[in-house]
């Protein structure tokens, strides 16, 4: 309407925008009170993981990152945040296993934590979450498109254009830079055990440990190209697991034994 040129239909249009205006005006209090999750993203009617949080017990939510679908990518701030110890716990990198973020859900929506300064991160592939698909909304597996001996890779794989060619990959990259974490663990399905990690092995038996499964070393298929935890290991005086979950844990082990183990490994408690 605002591109014609006659004059009634300017008029029009100035109205229509004062009319806008005013309206605005007058929801002007309402919309400021509203919190700030309530933004258009978030109205989405796939409950991708759950919106309630404990007040106490988050101190904070960071959106890092937009998917290629314009999804939000948040992370949650949660525990002491003048613990000497870092840590980042991702829920869910392919859309297909997303044991990961019931255990992320249980921690945040849990009690307050102490003894670590710690983000839970639910998903970095909300649109692979969303269609339960382990790339994301381009086919990019994001475990491939990791800097660290990245490849051309194709079919479930494909590890996309470049390295960090997609935006849920450079957002992880930047976050993670700038909080420099001492642990990061990644949850993956279905290979039933924790990954090897050279470096730092008491980190990788306490996971062991608390959540009750074995230590294992992942072979990728093929060769392991561009994924996150070699990224990062290589580039970060920190150390970065991959936990590894059955085909389908139960709700209460992810509630309970395995939220409560992954906190105890990185140094955290209620
Ligand atoms: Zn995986």
């Amino acid at each position: 309407m605002t591109s014609r040129r006659t004059r009634p239909a300017q008029l029009t249009a100035v109205v229509s925008v004062a009319l806008v205006m005013l309206t605005a005006a007058a929801l002007g209090g309402t919309a400021t009170a509203q919190p700030r999750q309530s933004t258009p993203a978030l109205d989405r009617p796939e409950p991708i993981y759950s919106e309630q949080v404990e007040a106490q017990t988050v101190l904070g939510v960071r959106r890092i990152g937009t998917s290629v679908d314009d999804r939000p990518i948040r992370a949650y701030h949660l525990g002491d945040r003048d613990a000497k110890t870092t840590a980042v716990v991702l829920g869910s990198m392919h859309g297909n296993e997303k044991a990961g973020i019931t255990v992320v859900d249980a921690l945040r929506d849990g009690k307050p934590i102490t003894g670590v300064d710690l983000w839970v991160i639910p998903t970095m592939n909300p649109d692979g979450v969303a269609a339960s698909t382990r790339g994301n909304s381009r086919g990019v597996d994001l475990n491939r498109n990791f800097r660290h001996s990245w490849a051309p890779l194709t079919g479930s794989y494909y590890s996309g254009t470049g390295p960090f060619s997609e935006p849920e990959s450079r957002a992880f990259k930047r976050f993670v830079n700038r909080v420099d974490p001492k642990f990061i663990v990644s949850f993956h399905q279905p290979l039933y055990g924790v990954g090897k990690a050279g470096e730092r092995r008491p980190f990788v038996r306490k996971l062991s440990r608390g959540l009750g499964l074995p230590i294992k070393a992942f072979n990728c298929t093929g060769e392991c190209h561009g994924t996150m935890t070699s990224w990062f290991n290589a580039n970060h005086t920190g150390t970065a697991v991959t936990v590894e979950f059955g085909s389908s844990p139960s709700r209460t082990y992810l509630r309970g034994k395995a939220a409560a183990g992954t906190l105890a490994a990185v140094g955290g408690g209620h």
